[in-house]
């Protein structure tokens, strides 16, 4: 299936390790210029010169925090004076700790807050004006199969992240006259230095082995394995392409199974 996405100018927020980085490496494979972010420099230099090299296409890297709102502007403007043009965001952040509402202070749920949703409206209000200029846009926000089904542990991911959804389907229904669409994809549990994280977490906080925590998730899931960042990073390549132009608001699952809902 031809996607469409050659030449098209794609930004993927938080894109040197992980999920970010899968979804922008599938999309400059796809033929799409690529701009990349993330706050320790020399990890996303090294991950912009991988893609480049393995894709042939052009990948423009800034070092910044997405929480950082001027930061994000002045990386959207460099976007646009290079490539010319904005066509696709893939929104993204590192995702809060794991703690018992106990043990949250305020300044966690700011931070979270800051982290979650506070840098998916930075990056919608620099790129929504510029795609709508266009009248075509993408904007996809990476969010958590927590916004389906709440993930224990994972108090403010699964409290935060469903304000993101919030916005992303009401941006869906603002934009949708311009060509714009606004969809949002949920990873479940998908292979990344996060997922390692947590589960060494988890396993100082239980006692638990790691690869206890892994084989607990595992069980959980109906495919019965984790996933890899490339299956999610299909689904991103397809919703930021020309073929997914019918697809608007919508909240879509990449998690082996893992949300028993219906919908
Ligand atoms: P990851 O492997 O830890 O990668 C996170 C990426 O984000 C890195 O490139 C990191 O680089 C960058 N980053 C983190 N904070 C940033 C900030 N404030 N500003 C700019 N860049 C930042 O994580 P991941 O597994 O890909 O997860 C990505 C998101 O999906 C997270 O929010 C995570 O909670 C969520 N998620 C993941 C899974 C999973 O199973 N992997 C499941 C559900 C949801 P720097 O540290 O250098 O900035």
């Amino acid at each position: 299936m031809d996607l469409g996405l050659t030449g098209r100018v794609a930004i993927v927020a938080a894109a040197s390790k992980g999920l970010g980085r899968a979804a922008a490496e599938e999309l400059s494979r796809e033929g799409a210029h690529l701009a990349i972010c993330a706050r320790t420099a020399s990890t996303l230099a090294e991950t912009a010169a991988h893609i480049q090299k393995t894709t042939g296409h052009q990948v423009l890297h800034q070092a910044l925090d997405v929480t950082d709102s001027e930061a994000v502007a002045a990386f959207v403007a460099a976007v646009e004076a290079r490539f010319g043009r904005i066509d696709i965001c893939v929104t993204n952040c590192g995702g809060p700790p794991s703690k018992s509402f106990k043990s949250t202070k305020p300044e966690d749920w700011r931070s979270a807050f800051d982290q979650l949703l506070m840098s998916t409206i930075f990056f919608a209000r620099e790129t929504l004006p510029r795609m709508q200029r266009n009248k075509w846009g993408r904007l996809i926000t990476i969010t958590s199969s927590a916004v389906k089904q709440p993930v224990d542990g994972l108090l403010l991911s699964n409290s935060i992240r469903a304000a993101v959804v919030g916005l992303a389907r009401t941006l869906a229904n603002e934009y949708a006259a311009d060509g714009i669409t606004v969809n949002n994809v949920c990873p479940g549990y998908t292979r990344t230095a996060r997922l390692d994280g947590l589960a060494s977490s988890i396993s100082a906080r239980t006692g638990c082995k790691a690869e206890e925590v892994f084989a607990g998730w595992e069980r959980e899931i109906p495919a019965g394995r984790l996933g890899t960042p490339q299956e999610f990073a299909a689904v991103v390549a397809f919703l930021a392409s020309e073929r997914a132009s019918y697809m608007n608001g919508a909240s879509i699952a990449v998690d082996g199974g893992l949300v028993r809902s219906l919908l």
